[in-house]
């Protein structure tokens, strides 16, 4: 049993993390600020003589006693990251030298959930690890982006002066149950829009390219990194390299939410990435992991949680 630190616990995917580490016997503590996150998504593991939840902005320094660290604290919805994007620049910046000097002083091995938004709006494709990427600094994207470079160049920073154990993965578009119907992402959108029978919005003319990945895929990939072999740093990429334009995603959910809502085109966003795709060859070596649930069984079950989820709304 280790004492495992969870920053971001309350939200889509710390909370499936939490769960998932509770479940393995782990002891947990929970920090979130709930920015994004809510205490309902982890209302389940509240009571658990394992769980700890702590209302903490990372920021701020945090002292405690920990054995690991899964650093997850930052917005990731484009709408939720451009809300206040000096604090995002905050969270992945402060946040990360803050736990890097907790990380340091109880010498735990730390992760961080960095993003395939480091390759920016890619020349390469699929996107390895090599990819050095091509991102805009000044844009509204950048808050996110840059925030995230920052992170992983403090990571490889502390690692090289420090003797850190670090584990970083570059996480690419993931969904499931426990999103947040007001999320923002792709996913969640178009099918609580599907649900409600409201249009779909499509951003640009819908041909842009993304590669989604179903929670629990993810979430084995964070484990099997945080417990690979010490000299692992990453990055790694972590994602599904199933690849799907915006008009086969939102056609796909249409037919499987049975459907009657019209798609609607809207003014892409700024710097939005015209494709994206996963090199995962690192993680299928060196982690013997690669994503085993295809789209329609994981917006089979997401589309049920939204049933439920918007039910009760
Ligand atoms: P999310 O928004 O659901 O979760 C983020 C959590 O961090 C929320 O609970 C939020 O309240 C908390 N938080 C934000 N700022 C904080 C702060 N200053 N102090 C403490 N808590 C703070 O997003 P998610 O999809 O669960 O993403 C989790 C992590 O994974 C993020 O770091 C994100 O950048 C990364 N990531 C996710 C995806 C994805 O597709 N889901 C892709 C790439 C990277
Ligand atoms: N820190 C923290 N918890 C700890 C140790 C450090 O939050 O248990 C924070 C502290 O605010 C510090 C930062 O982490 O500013 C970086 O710590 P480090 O030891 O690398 O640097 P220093 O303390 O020398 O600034
Ligand atoms: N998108 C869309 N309609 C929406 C939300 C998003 O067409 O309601 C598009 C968005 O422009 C982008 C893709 O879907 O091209 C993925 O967007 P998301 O915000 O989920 O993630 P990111 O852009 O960070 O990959």
């Amino acid at each position: 049993m280790k004492r495992i630190l969870v920053t971001g616990g309350a939200g889509f995917l710390g909370s499936h993390l939490c769960e998932r580490l509770i479940t393995d016997g782990h002891e947990v503590l929970c920090v979130d600020n709930f920015f994004t996150g809510t205490r309902a998504n982890i209302g389940h593991l509240q009571g658990h003589k394992r769980f700890e939840l702590l209302r903490h902005d990372v920021t701020f320094p945090l002292y405690v006693e920990v054995d690991q660290i899964y650093n997850l604290a930052c917005p990731a919805s484009p709408i939720h990251y451009q809300h206040d994007p000096v604090q995002t620049t905050k969270t992945s910046v402060h946040g990360a030298i803050n736990m890097l000097g907790l990380a340091k002083r109880t010498k735990a091995r730390i992760f961080q959930a960095s993003t395939s938004e480091v390759y920016g709006d890619p020349e390469v494709h699929p996107q390895p690890e090599s990819y050095w990427g091509k991102v805009n600094p000044i844009g509204p994207r950048s808050c996110y982006d840059e925030g995230k470079r920052c992170a992983e160049t403090l990571f490889f920073d502390y690692w090289r002066q420090h003797k850190l154990q670090i584990k970083v993965v570059r996480i690419f578009n993931t969904y499931g149950p426990s999103m947040h119907p007001s999320d923002g992402r792709v996913v969640s959108n178009f099918i609580v829009q599907a649900l409600r029978g409201e249009d779909i919005t499509i951003y640009g003319d819908g041909q842009q390219t993304r590669s989604f990945c179903y929670v629990d895929d993810m979430i084995e990939g964070f484990v099997r990194m945080m417990e690979s072999e010490a000299e692992l740093t990453g990055p790694v990429n972590l994602g599904n390299p199933g690849e799907f334009t915006m008009l086969e995603l939102a056609e796909t959910v249409l037919s499987m939410a049975g459907s009657k809502s019209k798609l609607v085109f809207l003014p892409l966003p700024t710097d939005d990435p015209k494709q994206r795709q996963p090199d995962i060859s690192l993680a299928m070596e060196r982690l013997s992991w690669s994503p085993r649930v295809p789209l329609e069984d994981g917006l089979k079950s997401t589309i049920q949680y939204f049933r439920k989820a918007l039910a009760i709304c």
